[in-house]
């Protein structure tokens, strides 16, 4: 969908002069849009017990993590290196969230050391973990009505969380071990936008959550419900209601928990950043080829989703207003016919020069980039409340590129033949 009103009118005023002044492709992120995103979640829950955990691996940029927890925000991470994220932001106890999967016992150590709410992810991993968390938490596998979508795979094959029919017998065996503090975690959408659908996801983990605590003999102290909502990437979708969302929640809450009142906690990521981010590239090329072709200067190693799962982003050229439309392809510079932010998209005439915007890049954009075909990831730039524009991660260069290379080979092992017995004395 079109970048929002207010970030319109808030980045369209200083976007030509900030191209000029700076160069492109550059990713740009909304700090006002972002603080009044999560700012609307927690009101939605205003006086329950609820806290929402960013989810680092949406936009792990140090700075919009420390605007996010400036507000409040918890931060959900889900590998050693989102963790020493979190921590040089200095979280305290109960400020992260670790919800990984195929988990090695060092990086549930490093969770623990950061007091992060662990989530255990089966039921094997109880064996290794010693000592238990403070609180023994399991994911439970995608079950119910909700489960199954594009993003998340097929519910039946997946890799994530305990199978419901296993739940009661896994916080049986963590009581049995001295556990005496429990939660339940349960994430079964992804980019959810139909309200109604999220609500089911959500409750189906609050109802399944109170089924389980009364048949293992336990209370549980909190309830996460993932993240997994989603925003309107194209101009007809419709933004997901919060406020409904919230209001069911807590309504099943207060319906399935009548003695006690688990926290509800969410890991949104998506969510929260998605919409407030855009890719600024420039239109480098036009070409006809059987197609209408715009080459513009980022490539699919800055924004991954339209060319890895056919993702819809929207498409704009600000400047461009008024010229005739038609439909066009816009292409990268890969050497991948994937390579591409749009298929046959109706715009007004492109012309080399055009600033061109990519939107809804502030999730899963610059954070899946990579460097393939030695296409570099582009800046970050933050545009702040105050409305200044701020470079919060330089653009990768050569020297990047090369820096974990070995400036000479490193020996690590020798061939059989290369190694010399000792001589015989
Ligand atoms: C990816 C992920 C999230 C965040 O998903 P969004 O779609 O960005 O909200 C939260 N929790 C877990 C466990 C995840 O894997």
């Amino acid at each position: 969908m079109p970048i929002s009103e207010g970030f319109s009118r808030r980045l369209t005023p200083l976007l030509t002069e900030l191209v000029a002044a700076y160069g492109t492709p550059f990713h740009l992120y909304d700090a006002r849009g972002i603080v009044d995103t999560y700012r609307a979640m927690t009101d939605a829950f205003a006086g329950e017990p609820y806290r929402q955990y960013f989810a680092v691996k949406a936009l792990p940029n140090p700075h919009v993590l420390a605007l996010l927890r400036e507000q409040g925000s918890g931060l959900d991470c889900a590998s050693p290196v989102e963790l020493e994220l979190a921590r040089g932001l200095g979280v305290g106890p109960g400020d992260t969230v670790f919800t990984s999967n195929n988990t090695a016992v060092s990086e549930y150590r490093l969770a623990l050391a950061t007091g992060s709410l662990v989530t255990f992810d089966d039921r094997s991993f109880l064996d290794k973990a010693d000592p238990l968390p403070p609180t023994v938490a399991f994911r439970v596998s995608p079950h119910g009505l909700s489960a199954g979508s594009r993003l998340m795979g097929d519910a039946r094959a997946t890799k994530f969380g305990v199978p419901v029919s296993e739940l009661v017998d896994a916080y049986r065996e963590a009581k049995a071990r001295g556990a005496t503090s429990f939660g339940i975690h349960g994430m079964i959408c992804a980019n959810e936008l139909d309200v109604d659908r999220a609500v089911r996801a959500a409750v189906d983990v609050i109802e399944l959550g109170a089924h389980v605590a009364d048949r293992a003999g336990i209370e549980l102290d909190y309830v996460n419900v993932g993240g997994g909502l989603g925003i309107p990437y194209r101009p007809e979708d419709r933004p997901l209601d919060f406020q409904v969302y919230a209001d069911a929640i807590v309504a099943a809450r207060r319906r399935f928990f009548p003695r006690s009142t688990p926290r509800i906690l969410t890991e949104c990521g998506r969510y929260v950043t998605g919409p407030h981010g855009v890719l600024v590239t420039s239109v480098i090329n036009r070409c006809s080829k059987g197609r209408e072709i715009v080459g513009v200067d980022a490539s699919m190693s800055a924004l991954m989703r339209p060319g890895f799962y056919g993702a819809y982003h929207h498409v704009s050229l600000p400047f461009a207003e008024g010229r005739p439309e038609s439909a066009y392809d816009v292409v990268g510079a890969l050497c991948e016919n994937m390579d591409k932010f749009a298929v046959d998209r109706p715009l007004p005439e492109p012309r080399e020069g055009d600033i061109a915007l990519v939107h809804d890049t502030g999730a899963h954009g610059h954070a899946m980039g990579f460097t393939y075909n030695g296409r570099l990831r582009p800046a970050e730039l933050l545009l702040t409340e105050d409305g200044d524009v701020v470079e919060i991660r330089r653009a990768e260069t050569f020297a990047d590129y090369v820096a974990t290379t070995a400036p000479q080979p490193v020996p690590v092992l020798a061939a059989p033949a290369h190694r010399h017995a000792a001589p015989i004395a």
